[in-house]
């Protein structure tokens, strides 16, 4: 989608710090970090929401899952803990409407 700001990141037109890049996915820094460890896992995919994944995007996911923890490795919160997180629509807090998981580490965090 044109206007969507990540898929703008995903193709480079606007900038971000990635912290990865493959064919399905990108990763980069938040903007504004929740912790020291703030990324946000995206697929190249413009899906709006959880509520939008199909059972087409099954590896999808999982694939975002996976690069999130070798992410968490990389950024050496793996072992001491991390949160993964999906916002849906409004009383989650979502803002922005193209797929994307948190991985918030990095400080003991509270819950929710
Ligand atoms: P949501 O609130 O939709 O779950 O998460 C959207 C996240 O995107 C927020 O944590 C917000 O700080 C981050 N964000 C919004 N605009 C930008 C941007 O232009 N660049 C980066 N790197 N992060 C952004
Ligand atoms: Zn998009």
């Amino acid at each position: 989608m044109e206007s969507c700001l990540f898929c703008r990141i995903a193709n480079h037109e606007l900038p971000a710090k990635m912290v990865h890049e493959d064919d399905r996915v990108i990763a980069f820094h938040d903007i504004n970090p929740q912790a020291p460890v703030h990324v946000l896992v995206v697929p190249r995919k413009h899906i709006p929401t959880l509520n939008d994944v199909s059972t087409d995007d099954a590896a999808l996911v999982a694939h975002i899952l996976s690069v999130a923890s070798r992410i968490a490795e990389q950024l050496g919160v793996a072992q001491k803990g991390y949160r993964t997180v999906f916002n849906v629509n409004a009383e989650a807090g979502q803002s922005v409407f193209h797929l994307h998981l948190h991985l918030i580490g990095g400080r003991r965090l509270s819950w929710p």
